[in-house]
């Protein structure tokens, strides 16, 4: 892993405004807060200023003392000031390492392209254990106990995938260029169908919304408030959304039905969760509850158990742009409606196009699957940058950085993209465009008292 290019200064800017910030809202200026840092108000000025580094004592008794967690006064470490992170092939090998389960050698495992500002954990695993059929009870399947990250998995060769259901435990025959996308902790794994064959898959795992702050904050509220959070896709979810906003606004359901114009029997059935709202009731009930319809909305799973998949002959695919010549063929891979931000590309270049940048929101990793090399260019921060992604390279990019790939030859080219949502949510996108004018700038970086 890369040490080398973390931004220092900019780390401690952004510590430096964490700081300010944290201040800020209590309410105090440097004098309070110098005092209830046992430090000088000079000092608290460097610190909260960026001249000096914060020492962990400082940041330890802030945490102490203020009703703030060290982690709200730490920021993250930019590791991809270009916009970009290119892993090499000869890294990815050399990062190699067999890990046994149940006493044999079972994978080799190898990292590909990662940066601290996404949550992609993606690695490149071998698999070493050969079965002779399909029973997942063979000796040579061991089973993992599934894990935390959302895992999308691209495959390469005759590679056997097991994943343990509450009904039973479930294998699907996988072949190149088939794929699925699983939820968490679905235990899973996978053997090779036949000795000697190259046998590999990219586990694209992922944490997405479900870690950082979500998962402190819920282990932080305890196990009991953490249930009572979870919302079941397959669960009458209008009732429940409903009665979430009822309760919040200590509304009674009389009442609401009279502010709703909608009869009080047919709210008791809406509560229920027996009968959806039609889209007539759904605009007085919004329009009642002060919010948008969008709010009363539930979410629809597509999920066949705990993973959707993907055969390579079944994707979705189209060319792009259109119309006008075609830059990519782009194919849809394995993915799902509970998570919309989530989308798993191949990009197949059209050898001899012209340039045509893609850009979107979303975190993207992407991997040379292809015999041969694609070219790269991209755009970000007004800088432009060129790099070859050679067969097994990686590459990560931030969102929104604008990104062209061309076959290097007239091979053609076979490149895996997936791109994922981070922390900042739909949610998050509104409440920066709701901001009074000159509210961004600061929202990033704080460098004085607001009152
Ligand atoms: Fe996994």
């Amino acid at each position: 892993m890369n040490d080398s290019s973390v931004d220092e200064r900019g780390y401690r800017l952004r510590a430096a405004a964490l700081l300010r910030s944290a201040a800020n809202d209590l309410k105090r200026d440097d004098e309070a807060a110098a005092a209830d840092l046992g430090i000088t108000a000079a000092e608290f000025a460097s610190y909260a200023g960026g001249g000096a580094e914060i020492p962990a004592e400082v940041l330890r008794r802030a945490a102490a003392v203020w009703p703030v967690n060290e982690s709200d006064l730490m920021p993250w470490r930019d590791d991809c000031p270009d916009g970009a992170v290119v892993h090499r092939l000869t890294d990815a090998i050399a990062s190699a390492r067999v890990l046994r389960r149940g006493g044999i050698a079972y994978y080799e495992y190898r990292d590909t392209a990662m940066s601290r500002v996404a949550s992609f954990r993606p690695e490149w695993i071998r698999m070493l254990s050969v079965v002779d059929d399909d029973d997942p009870a063979h000796p040579g399947v061991r089973w993992n106990r599934g894990h935390l990250l959302y895992q999308f998995t691209y495959f390469v060769g005759p590679v056997n995938y097991y994943v343990r259901e509450p009904e039973g435990d479930r294998v699907l025959r996988m072949n190149t260029g088939d794929s699925v996308w699983g939820v968490p902790f679905s235990p899973h794994t996978f053997t090779c169908r036949e000795e000697g064959a190259d046998a590999h898959i990219l586990a694209l795992t992922y944490g997405a919304e479900l870690v950082g702050d979500a998962q402190r904050e819920l282990a932080a509220l305890g196990s009991g408030t953490a249930a009572s959070f979870v919302r079941r896709p397959e669960e009458p979810a209008s009732a429940a959304i409903l009665r979430d906003f009822l309760d919040g606004c200590a509304l009674p359901a009389d009442r609401f039905a009279g502010l709703a114009g909608i009869p009080e029997d047919r709210v008791a059935d809406l509560l229920t969760g027996d009968v959806p709202p039609t889209a007539e009731e759904l605009a007085r009930m919004a329009k009642a509850l002060r919010v948008s319809p969008r709010d009363l909305l539930p979410v629809v799973s597509d999920m066949a158990g705990s993973i959707r998949h993907c055969r390579a002959g079944e994707a979705r695919q189209w060319s792009y742009p259109s119309p006008g010549p075609a830059a990519y063929r782009i194919r849809e891979l394995a993915g799902s409606s509970l998570h919309p931000h989530t989308r798993a590309l191949e990009i197949l270049p059209v050898t001899g196009s012209a340039d045509v940048a893609l850009r979107t929101y979303q975190h993207q990793y992407v991997y040379n699957v292809g015999a041969a090399p694609a070219d790269l260019r991209w755009s970000f921060d007004g800088r432009s940058f060129e790099d070859r992604l050679e067969p097994g390279d990686s590459a990560y990019f931030k969102p929104f950085a604008s990104v062209a790939f061309a076959a290097a030859s007239s091979a053609g080219c076979r490149l895996l993209s997936l791109r994922i949502g981070g922390r900042v949510t739909p949610e998050s996108r509104t409440a920066l465009g709701s901001m009074a004018p000159g509210g961004l700038p600061r929202f990033l970086r704080e460098t004085g008292r607001w009152y």
